[in-house]
This record gives C-alpha cells, sequence and structure tokens, in this order.
C-alpha cells in the first residue's frame, strides 16, 4: 500500500474496461448509421426539445463510460443535422469517406501529439508523406509547404500573415521584430465578394478593414482582371478558388503571372474550390493558380475528410516558418518534421493522418472522380430545378446553385418550407441584393437518386405557394 494519495475514482476508471465502452461505442456509431436514411435531415421538434437533460449541474459523483455513451446516443445522436446523410446541402460541408472515419476511431486512441518529430515520428512520417501528396495532386510548385490546421479561417490568416510578412521584408523592414505601430503602409487588395473569413484575418492580423482596395467583380462573382489596380511589391493579393455562394473562381490567369512578375505577395482562399485543380475536367478554372504564394483549403469540405481539417500551403518555407516560429528551452527539433513549425498551433492532434486516409482510400482517380461527380449532381439538380420553373441565378460552375423562386418572399417561404419538410436541408442567401435559396452539392454520399428525390421535394412545395 502506497502511502500516497490513491484516487478512488480514478482507480476505478482504470478497472473498468476501456474495451467494453469502446465495444458499446462501436454499437452505439453503427446503430447511429442505420437510422440515418430514414430521418429527417434537420432533427425533429421534440429531438431538440429533448435536449434540456444536458442542461443540468455538474455532479460531485462520477459517472460511467457506459452512462455518458448513454445519454450522448439516447440523446444527441437524434437531436444531430445528418450532415453524414446524402440529402444535406446547406453549407458546404462534405461527408467522412469510410478510410478517414475508421482511421480515425483507430488514430484517436493513439491520441498522438503532432508539434514535434519527438512527440510521434508516426505522426511526423505521415504528415511529411501526406504534404507531399498534396502539392502533387493539386499541381503546386514543388517547393510547397503545407501546414495542418484546423479549418480555412485558421489557414486564411496563416497564410496572409506569411503574406504581410513577405510584403514587409520587400520593403525592408522587420515586421516580426518591430511590430505594426511604425510601418510602412502596404497595399491589400481583395475582390468585392472575399468571403468574410478573409475580412477577420485581416483583422487579426493588425491590418484593418476599412484600408482595402476592393476590387469590382462580375455577377458570379468574380473579379474583374481589368479593374485590378497598380500592383507592385507592397502589395498583399487575396483571391479566391470557389465563391461561397456561386462556386465561381477568380480568372487567375488573367491575374496571377502579371501580379507575380510585379512583385506583388498572392494568396489564393480555395476552402472548397482549390480541388478543382485535382480534377482533370475542372482543372481549367484554376489555371494560373500556381503562380502564388500561399493557398488555404479545406480536408473537410470537398475532399470529405472529417473534421476539423484546414490546410495552408506556402512556397516560401523559410518565410512561413519564420512566421510561425517559436523557442523555448524544453522545445526538441529535430532534423525530421517537426509540425509546429508550420503553424499557429504547438500541441494539436494528428489531423493529417485523416487527410493521408483519405487520399490512399480513394487513390488519385478517386479524388478525380469525387470532385467532378459532385459538379455533375450540382448540375443535375439545377437541370431539375429549371425544367420545373425554378430560376438558377448562376452558371454552375463547381458544385454551388443559387436558387430563385419567382421573388423574395416566395423564395424565402420555399426555403424555409423546405428546411421542415426535412427531405433535405439547405439554406437561403441574399445574391446581388435578392433573396436566393442556396444549394451546395459537398458529400461523396450524395446520389442521383438523392438529387431527385430532393428536387422533387422542393418542386412540389414550389407549387403550393
Ligand atoms: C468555408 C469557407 C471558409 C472558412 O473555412 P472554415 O474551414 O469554415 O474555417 C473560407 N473561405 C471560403 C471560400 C469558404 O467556403
Amino acid at each position: 500500500m502506497s502511502k500516497y494519495y490513491i484516487s478512488p475514482i480514478l482507480e476505478k476508471i482504470r478497472k473498468s474496461s476501456l474495451s467494453n465502452d469502446l465495444q458499446y461505442a462501436h454499437e452505439a456509431a453503427i446503430d447511429y448509421i442505420d437510422k440515418l436514411d430514414g430521418r429527417s435531415v434537420f432533427p425533429s421538434e421534440s429531438s431538440i426539445k429533448n435536449l434540456s437533460i444536458f442542461d443540468e449541474e455538474l455532479d460531485n459523483k462520477p459517472c460511467s463510460g457506459k452512462e455518458v455513451l448513454d445519454l450522448l446516443h439516447n440523446y444527441g445522436s437524434p437531436a444531430t443535422v445528418t450532415q453524414t446523410s446524402g440529402r444535406y446541402f446547406g453549407f458546404v460541408v462534405g461527408g467522412i469517406l469510410p478510410s478517414a472515419l475508421t482511421s480515425k476511431w483507430l488514430t484517436d486512441v493513439w491520441d498522438q501529439n503532432s508539434a514535434m518529430y519527438v512527440m510521434s515520428p508516426v505522426a511526423a512520417k505521415i504528415e511529411e508523406v501526406t504534404e507531399k501528396w498534396l502539392v502533387d495532386i493539386l499541381d503546386l510548385p514543388e517547393e510547397t509547404v503545407a501546414g495542418f490546421v484546423n479549418g480555412s479561417s485558421t489557414a486564411i490568416t496563416i497564410g496572409l500573415n506569411t503574406g504581410r510578412n513577405y510584403v514587409y521584408n520587400n520593403l525592408g523592414y522587420d515586421v516580426i521584430r518591430d511590430g505594426l505601430s511604425g510601418a510602412p503602409k502596404i497595399k491589400i487588395i481583395v475582390g468585392e465578394d472575399a468571403h468574410s473569413t478573409v475580412y477577420k484575418a485581416l483583422s487579426i492580423l493588425g491590418l484593418g478593414n476599412d484600408n482595402l482596395v476592393k476590387v469590382p467583380v462580375d455577377d458570379q462573382g468574380r473579379m474583374l482582371a481589368d479593374k485590378m489596380p497598380e500592383l507592385d511589391k507592397s502589395t498583399l493579393l487575396v483571391l479566391q478558388a470557389g465563391n461561397v455562394n456561386t462556386g465561381s473562381f477568380d480568372p487567375f490567369d488573367k491575374i496571377c503571372k502579371k501580379a507575380k512578375d510585379a512583385g506583388a505577395y498572392i494568396h489564393i482562399d480555395g476552402a472548397f474550390g482549390l480541388w478543382a485543380n485535382a480534377c482533370d475536367k475542372l482543372k481549367h478554372l484554376t489555371k494560373g493558380m500556381e503562380y502564388a504564394d500561399s493557398w488555404s483549403t479545406d480536408g473537410h469540405k470537398t475532399l470529405n475528410v472529417p473534421y476539423d481539417s484546414g490546410i495552408v500551403f506556402s512556397r516560401h518555407r523559410d518565410m512561413l516558418v519564420n512566421s510561425m516560429h517559436m523557442t523555448g528551452s524544453y522545445i526538441i527539433l529535430s532534423d525530421q518534421r517537426d509540425s509546429m513549425l508550420y503553424t499557429s498551433d504547438m500541441s494539436r492532434r494528428a489531423r493529417a493522418i485523416d487527410v493521408w486516409a483519405t487520399l490512399k482510400g480513394l487513390g488519385r482517380d478517386g479524388v478525380n472522380e469525387l470532385v467532378y461527380e459532385l459538379h455533375q449532381k450540382a448540375v443535375y439538380f439545377g437541370d431539375l430545378l429549371r425544367e420545373a420553373g425554378l430560376e438558377i441565378l448562376n452558371d454552375i460552375v463547381f458544385n454551388q446553385l443559387l436558387v430563385r423562386y419567382e421573388s423574395d418572399e416566395k423564395t424565402e417561404k420555399l426555403i424555409s418550407e423546405v428546411q421542415k419538410s426535412g427531405v433535405c436541408w439547405l439554406g437561403g442567401a441574399k445574391h446581388k441584393g435578392k433573396s436566393v435559396m442556396r444549394i451546395s452539392v459537398s458529400s461523396y454520399k450524395t446520389t442521383y437518386e438523392d438529387v431527385k428525390m430532393s428536387a422533387e421535394d422542393i418542386i412540389r412545395i414550389a407549387k403550393t405557394l
């Protein structure tokens, strides 16, 4: 017997069977998946009401693993939005490919910290390989490196941070050392339809939101290349692959080479659209993107990797590492991959393994086909709705559709009735001042049958308005 304290609670947890609990979690998960197809895509009012079971004070006493799971499965599972079914079109959320989900289960048990090689050689190895595969499949310049973060919001922030430091460096100013207060002026250029996370990133980085040059866009949200102001080495230019409403792409072939020759720094926000470059038939959309300096994308959208999976790519390894570098006497860097050098995080889960498993499970051809099929399903959706008299406001170049039914009022009513019906789920937006129904096709799970069923429900409801 030890004279030191033994916690009875921890002792009990140590002695309980983890393998029984894992088995139980496994059964609950299978049960969830088995019931998915018969469910309303958005949870019922009663399931949402039942969530009040979670409104309790934290008990002094512990609770078994099984009890924890029971609460989650009995009350949590029915209240989920079934994003992993084939009929969720609300936001670009992707799905979970089986190879990624199952490998995540296994690697969750590993619980590796991927900050440094010395903390997890396997996480470092797989991350290094995943970086190479991504650079290859997205056809990025061979010197490109990748940082694995939680989403595009962070990936954009890191890309623009590197860009900011790069531009100040061009101007002979060391912003890492001397800070922003005495810094020279730089020119920040965005498209009028830039995603709001770009504005957030700029504000986090101390670059402000009001002093930007906003380049006008066409009716699809694409920057007008001939409206681009003068570019030089004091310019930070932010472009977009995949407009959040229309799915359109800025004309990289008309902008990027010129901007690069002028000495500007270019970042491309390609949260879901960058994957066009991994698809033979859609690669024309991203032509010219290879001249950029950094790119950000999500694994958890088009590639159908589980959350959370954002990736920042940079062709300036040293500049990125300088921007993210941290030191401490206890930090042990190696001559292997130390992943924290590429991201704003230090400790984090080994999320690159999810991307690796997805790529490995799909193969090069699978990625190509996934991206193309998402596009084709969006085109089919558009055809069905158009034939029935609804208006499609955008060119369906990728996976996005904007649909309108006669007036703002009818369109908004249609959206809320479709949401209630439960066959599918989608949201609304404003496009050029008009109310639109916004449809994103982003899951491998979606079949043409799902699209047909969903379109028929939308058309049926429209006719009742
Ligand atoms: C989704 C999205 C983002 C933000 O990505 P998160 O992964 O949600 O942080 C940024 N830009 C565009 C174009 C997006 O579609």
